[in-house]
């Protein structure tokens, strides 16, 4: 199988943004009110991101995973899922959401050939829940990592951002909950990207810190493995079944394995999350663009892909919003 390099990475996952919108307003990742939608017209069609993927499979992209803003709040999104699903070279398809709506899809999703989804959730107290989410409630999340866990969109990994003085009180209580069978909880460093330079400089805590208090109140993490790749160092309490993971982008960057190109809702791959650079793909694929195209243009972003991140230097990339990214 032919496959893209950069830096001795073998760049086999493509995260999709299907959207900038969003139901939830997370404090660290979105403003209150302001950011302007982008116009239907400039959001990639269904027809438009299946192609892009076709062209990447044919490169060797293998795994793919939806996210937003929020993939749940796009129309017909059941719909891509099967398009892409269908994808020969496709063998790992999953998805990032805040599983507000996930208990309504879960069944058509896992269905239409999703494999298993990330829900992200940085609280279990529902007052809190608002005050971080500003809209969501708690229960909904709950209700849908339920769900998505009975349709068998497994294992459902729960991502929680630790902020100082917003949510780092709870580590050790989400910790407890991998004492359950099918639970998995990654504590991820917020990162600084567009205006919240002020959440991720203040709030900052590093993946050393949670561990310490995790081990100080439950006792020894025991490493452990956890399918699906990606940066987490997974580990386990004694006698469990669930896990513990630790995303360190900023402590201990992970870029000399990084393996990912980001496509944005408006068609933009970005061949790194922490940097400003894009390739613009809606404008050839509006022109009529062959597939042979569209694969140089891949190409194309994979020889750009920085060797690390500079955020050490504070070069904070300022163009986009997490939200419009898809994390
Ligand atoms: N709406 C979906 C969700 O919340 O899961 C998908 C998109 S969201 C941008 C993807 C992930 O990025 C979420 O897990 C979110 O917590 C994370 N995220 C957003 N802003 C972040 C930041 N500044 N630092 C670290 N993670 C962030
Ligand atoms: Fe929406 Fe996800 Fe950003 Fe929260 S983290 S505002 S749910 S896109």
């Amino acid at each position: 199988m032919p496959y893209l390099d950069n830096f001795d990475r073998p760049i086999s996952y493509l995260r999709v943004s299907v959207t900038d919108r969003c139901n939830l307003r997370c404090i660290y990742c979105m403003p209150p009110e302001g950011i302007p939608w982008r116009l239907h017209r400039e959001i990639l069609r269904y027809e438009e991101i299946e192609r892009v993927v076709r062209a990447a499979a044919s490169l060797g992209i293998s795994k793919v995973r939806l996210t937003g803003g929020e993939p749940l709040v796009r129309k017909g999104l059941v719909g891509l899922v099967s398009m892409i699903a269908r994808i020969p070279g496709i063998d790992d398809l999953a998805m990032t959401t805040n599983g507000i709506l996930l208990a309504r899809y879960a069944e058509e999703l896992k269905a239409a050939g999703l494999n298993r989804v990330n829900v992200s959730l940085d609280t279990l107290r529902p007052e809190r829940f608002r005050r971080i989410t500003r809209l969501g409630e708690l229960s909904d999340t709950l209700e849908g990592i339920a769900a998505g866990k009975d349709a068998g969109l497994v294992p459902v990994k729960v991502n929680t951002v630790v902020i100082r003085g917003l949510n780092d009180d709870e580590v050790v209580d989400f910790a407890r909950l991998t004492r359950a069978p099918d639970w998995h909880v990654r504590f991820i460093e917020v990162m600084p990207l567009g205006d919240n330079a002020d959440w991720a400089g203040n709030g900052y805590v590093p993946m050393g810190e949670v561990r310490e208090r995790i081990e100080r109140e439950l006792g020894e993490l025991i490493p452990a493995r956890l399918g699906g790749g990606g940066p987490a160092r997974y580990y386990r309490l004694l006698g469990t079944q669930g896990t513990i993971g630790f995303i360190t982008p900023i402590s201990e960057h992970f870029c000399y394995q990084c393996n990912r190109l980001r496509l944005t809702a408006d068609g933009k791959l970005r061949p790194c999350l922490l940097s400003d650079y894009e390739i613009n793909l809606r404008t050839p694929l509006r022109q009529g663009a062959t597939i042979e195209q569209i694969k140089c243009l891949i190409v194309e972003a994979v020889r750009a892909k920085p060797e690390r991140h500079h955020l050490s230097e504070q070069v904070i990339p300022q163009g986009r919003t997490m939200s419009e990214i898809g994390g």
